[in-house]
């Protein structure tokens, strides 16, 4: 592709008819088929929101906080952009409507727009071209940028970002931009029929503003026929071939294989003027079928407080269908509320899982269940994996239950502790600013020699991503390692416990950082693949005649968005 002209093409993806239809999902596809026919690919999403990012947002509304490598808390998106495109990405690959009126606010307090009347036209729509040429003029000088205008079309905190395209493709001209809108063909049971009119009416919104699309993605249950798709380009006026059916599918990773059934990629290449081979999606097509055809079916616990909205958890759900791939089982993920653990028991809810995950959190809400929780699987050999809350909670659970300390707890949650096993780190002391204050992104890591996890990631030295205020307190260290704990992971300074370990147990790990954010799904994240391939280990010694494998009922996690 070296002949190509210098300026990326642009992709432009926008919504309409309901948010939640997938758009970064779809993004993210059309970004792998054109990566795999050798295109240099740049992705971003632009959030309408006045947010700067969403890092104090409550998951219960936002879902996941995705942080990426250089500490930028952002949308999840940035997570299946990762996932799918295998390439970490950084602040650069998600804009707020909040950073741009930051940016704005600021240079006018400065006076550097020397006496003129700030406004969204000019100064938001260009601030918000500057950040696609940013990410264009980067070092990697992406061959094509594709942008997702977060939210629906209609919305009025999109106005400014769809003026703002609309503007750069006018600049670039059409044969260099494309606009792809992911619509919604809802299925209306008691007429027994598929209806087009939502979509023509968000086309028409969209033509509005000016912006005709190129390409139609029609979400719908079912695929649609091809006389639907001819009524829809009929009346809006995209090619038939160009009406794709994005019916919903078991599993994401099929999305990209849909497209590539129905040409889509080569309708873009086209479209660009790109004469480049197929797709080789080889690697791809081989991942998908494991995820549908596991020899095995694992049933592991999460416990946490979001378990009513697993959108909270994106990462950790797609990290294990990643580790799944590798044990060739289908993780079934049983979703346990840390209060009901509390109320009932952990027997109840634990006694047919093979293994356990605590995720992250805030707040001491749930805590003292997810210490039971833990210290049953610590005393039954079940294995477990603590994420971030998760690792200090077993560390207070350790502290309490094997080192006879039965008031520690974290300096979180109570400020006069005797035992503050979990405390504030030092340099988060006299943080009172929320946004963007906690010790945030990617940190390395030393592994102890001979420890699961150092035979696990199968080096000495490990960079993992961090998001907390709160460290396992040092003057505790000696308490917990001579009674066991073996502290295998510590930062190069050696001023911080990143991971810890039971050498005794079959796979007890608990580690600071969030080891979801970096699997990919053809490259799972070590901790998950050994927590699963635990897990199998142990479901395999422990079947017994009651209540065998094949009798267990499973319930599949979809990973769909
Ligand atoms: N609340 C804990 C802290 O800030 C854990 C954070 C997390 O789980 N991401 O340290």
């Amino acid at each position: 592709m070296s002949e190509m002209n210098k300026k990326a093409k642009y992709i432009f993806v926008t919504g309409g008819v309901v948010s939640s239809l997938g758009k970064g999902i779809a993004a993210s596809s059309i970004g792998l088929l054109l990566q795999k026919r050798g295109i240099k690919v740049g992705i971003m999403k632009f959030d309408p929101y006045l947010n700067v990012d969403p890092g104090t947002m409550n998951p219960f509304q936002h879902g996941e906080v995705f942080v990426t490598d250089d500490g930028s808390e952002t949308d999840l998106d940035i997570g299946h952009y990762e996932r799918f495109l295998n390439q970490s990405l950084s602040k650069h690959n998600n804009i707020t409507t909040g950073q741009v009126y930051n940016t704005i606010i600021s240079r006018e307090r400065r006076g550097d727009y020397l006496g003129a009347t700030v406004q969204v036209i000019p100064h938001v729509t260009e601030e918000i071209k500057e950040r696609i040429r940013r990410l264009e003029n980067s070092e990697d000088h992406p061959e094509v940028i594709i942008a997702e205008i977060g939210g629906t079309v209609g919305d009025i905190e999109s106005l400014p970002f769809l003026e703002a395209i609309r503007q750069l493709a006018q600049e670039r001209g059409p044969a260099n931009t494309l606009f792809i809108h992911v619509t919604l063909v809802p299925y209306i049971s008691t007429a027994g029929e598929f209806k087009t009119k939502p979509t023509q009416h968000s086309v028409r919104e969209l033509r509005e503003i000016g912006i005709q699309p190129n390409i139609l993605l029609c979400r719908s249950e079912e695929p649609i026929s091809e006389e639907l798709r001819q009524k829809i380009s009929l009346f809006c006026s995209v090619p038939t071939s160009s009406v794709i059916t994005a019916e919903d599918v078991p599993s994401i990773y099929e999305v990209p294989m849909n497209f590539r059934r129905q040409k889509l990629d080569d309708i873009i290449c086209e479209h660009f003027g790109w004469e480049i081979p197929e797709p080789d999606l080889a690697e791809w097509e081989e991942m998908v079928s494991r995820i549908n055809n596991p020899e095995h079916h694992l049933k592991i616990a999460v416990c946490g407080k979001y378990v009513t909205l697993k959108d909270a958890y994106k990462s950790i759900i797609e990290a294990f269908v990643h580790a799944g791939v590798e044990s060739n089982a289908a993780v079934e993920l049983v979703w346990v509320s840390s209060e009901e653990i509390k109320k009932e028991g952990a027997r109840k809810f634990l006694k047919d899982v093979d293994g356990l995950l605590i995720p992250g959190g805030f707040g001491e809400r749930g805590v003292e269940g997810k210490i039971e929780a833990i210290r049953y699987v610590r005393e039954n050999n079940i294995p477990f994996f603590g994420i971030c809350l998760g690792m200090q909670c077993a560390v207070i659970e350790y502290a309490r239950n094997i080192c006879g300390l039965t008031d520690a707890h974290s300096f979180e949650f109570y400020r006069d502790l005797k035992h503050p096993v979990i405390h504030l780190m030092a340099d988060q002391e006299g943080v009172t600013e929320l946004g963007g204050t906690m010790r945030l992104g990617a940190y390395p890591c030393i592994l102890e020699e001979n420890t699961k996890v150092q035979k696990s990631y199968g080096t000495d030295e490990i960079s993992e991503r961090h998001r907390h205020r709160y460290e396992v307190n040092n003057a505790y260290r000696d308490m917990l390692a001579e009674k066991g704990m073996l502290l295998s992971g510590i930062s190069p300074d050696k001023r911080l416990v990143e991971i810890i370990e039971l050498p005794d147990h079959a796979w007890f790990v608990g580690v600071q950082f969030h080891p979801e954010l970096k699997s990919r799904p053809t490259a799972p994240h070590p901790l998950f693949r050994d927590f699963v391939a635990a897990a199998l280990e142990y479901q395999l010694k422990n079947i017994d005649t009651e209540d065998t494998v094949a009798k267990r009922t499973l319930r599949f996690t979809k990973s769909t968005e």
